[in-house]
């Protein structure tokens, strides 16, 4: 009787980047530092980054384990993806808003 063991262990060891927490942080559009603010309504589950400067916002759906990084990062992706669907050159358009369809797992490359 052998049995054969298997390893496979997968590991994710994920770095804390900083072990503040920011609330604040550099607009994508206009590039300023600190000028996006996040805030996160638990009531409503929705999440908010605004940039003061240039007016530009975000908004997303949040929940207890949303983090102000969560929506700022969340927000850096839509832009890139709206990005991706757009000429380079034209840097300030109008956002699409796309609304994602399914598959948003990490993919585990
Ligand atoms: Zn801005």
């Amino acid at each position: 009787m052998a049995k054969r063991k298997s390893m496979s262990s997968k590991m994710a060891s994920r770095k804390k980047p900083a072990p503040k927490l920011d609330t604040t942080f550099c607009c994508p559009f206009c590039n300023h530092p600190g000028g996006v603010s996040c805030t996160i309504d638990l009531k409503l589950y929705v999440a908010s980054a605004v940039c003061y400067v240039c007016q530009e916002a975000y908004h997303t759906a949040a929940h207890h384990l949303t983090e102000p990084v969560d929506i700022y990062h969340d927000w850096i992706d839509a832009c890139e993806k709206a990005n991706q669907g757009v000429d380079a050159g034209d840097y300030c358009l109008k956002r699409q808003r796309r609304v994602g369809s399914g598959d948003d797992s990490d993919s585990d490359a």
